[in-house]
């Protein structure tokens, strides 16, 4: 789940770390000007808030004053109206494609004077099993346009144990601080670590993290990405998650215990166990065709979340034909007929189906497909029953 850089502040600052004061707003802006006094300006910095970096040098669909989604603005009246401008208006930025993603929030944050930028993050190396701090002393753009243009600039740090944060004393030369300033740098990193572990985060990225012409730092920008997995552990973050920048198809699986990611082939898949799903498509791929998702039903998969896989499967247009593979362990393949059959009927599903059913009760499941007279194909081998789908989409 991604937070608001608005979000991620706020949570930030409850670590003590050093951000700015802002004022958030959702579809509306109501009390805007009065709430400016309680912010440190002129200048007041306007910042559009999508799930998407690179706003700053984005553009708005509505065209109103040729510059992007994060603008310095000197006057109360002027922030008003860029404000008004952005809120509702579709910013388009590198991260976004060219469909770009609606405003429906604004951060409008005390100005900060600059006097350099970096970049920071932390997250999981998963090769090395260990928290990785990534920083640079080239901030402000794309971490991969630096590790194109100047991959010296990036420095990897791995840590065992988050509570033990030390960067190398080098670091202080490379990034040209003092040793006030690299002790702050020090505070930073283990506060970050802290609220990393903290919040279960899988990724929090800080760029930039600039020095202001007082020579402190502050965190001038905030990602947070939190790992969905653990989001049962904080009741306190899920009322963050901003479902108008979820995929619906995904958030309904979401929402349904399943773990679906819509892809742009045209073979849906429903499958238990992700291993599963991740061989199904390879499988579907070797064949010669591409996957229209990964849709793992769960290992306590019922017939219900069968029905709502179908439900979800069918809301995808480009589907063309579909492989069910299940293995049945704890769950009984024909408890999982049972829901295919009365999806099928339920939803009018008219695309050819294969199902392969293994494991727990596999040849009763088996004899529900072949007598359910509804032109269900069902296979016991694997590749023949993706040869079989992938022939069929065509
Ligand atoms: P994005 O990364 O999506 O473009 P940022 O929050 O990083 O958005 O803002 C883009 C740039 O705008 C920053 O690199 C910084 O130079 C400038 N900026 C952002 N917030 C402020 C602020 N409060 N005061 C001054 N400049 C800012
Ligand atoms: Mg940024």
């Amino acid at each position: 789940m991604n937070l608001h850089e608005y979000q991620a502040k706020k949570i930030l600052a409850k670590f003590n770390l050093p951000v700015l004061n802002g004022n958030s707003y959702k579809l509306k802006l109501d009390n805007l000007e009065e709430d400016l006094e309680n912010l440190k300006g002129p200048p007041w910095v306007v910042k559009s808030q999508i799930h998407a970096g690179g706003r700053g040098a984005g553009y708005f669909k509505n065209s109103f004053n040729n510059k992007g989604g994060v603008q310095v603005i000197n006057t109360k009246s002027e922030v008003l109206e860029i404000a008004s401008s952005m809120m509702g208006n579709t910013l388009v930025t590198k991260q976004t494609g060219p469909s770009g993603k609606k405003v429906n929030q604004i951060f409008i944050e005390e100005g900060c004077n600059i006097d350099r930028e970096f970049y920071l993050s932390l997250l999981i190396d998963r090769n090395r099993s260990q928290l990785m701090l990534m920083i640079s002393s080239a901030g402000g753009v794309d971490i991969e346009e630096i590790a194109e243009h100047s991959p010296e600039k990036i420095h990897n740090i791995y840590f065992d144990d988050y509570k033990k944060i030390q960067l190398p004393n080098s670091l202080e030369k490379k990034l040209n601080l003092s040793s006030d300033q690299f002790n702050e740098l020090n505070d930073i990193s283990s506060k970050l670590a802290h609220a990393f572990i903290s919040l279960d985060a899988d990724t929090i990225e800080i760029n930039p993290l600039v020095l202001n012409v007082g020579g402190n730092f502050i965190l001038l920008d905030a990602k947070i990405s939190i790992d969905d997995n653990a989001l049962f552990r904080h009741p306190e973050l899920e009322n963050l998650k901003d479902i108008s920048e979820e995929d619906p198809l995904e958030l309904e699986a979401f929402e349904n215990d399943m773990n679906y990611v819509k892809l742009n082939g045209s073979i849906g898949c429903m499958v238990n166990g992700a291993g599963l799903a991740m061989a199904t498509m390879d499988i579907i791929k070797q064949f010669g065709q591409e996957p229209a998702n990964f849709l793992d039903l769960g290992g306590t998969a019922n017939k219900e979340r069968a029905i709502k896989g179908f439900k979800i499967i069918q809301s995808d247009t480009n589907v063309r034909s579909v492989l069910i593979n299940i293995f049945g362990g704890i769950i009984h393949c024909d408890m999982i007929a049972n829901g295919i059959v009365e999806a099928v009927k339920e939803l009018n599903f008219k695309l050819p189906i294969v199902v392969r059913f293994q494991g727990t009760n596999s040849s009763l499941g088996r004899d529900i497909i072949n007598k359910s007279s509804l032109g269900l194909t069902s296979l016991d081998d694997f590749t023949e029953a993706a040869k079989k789908v992938v022939e069929l989409a065509k």
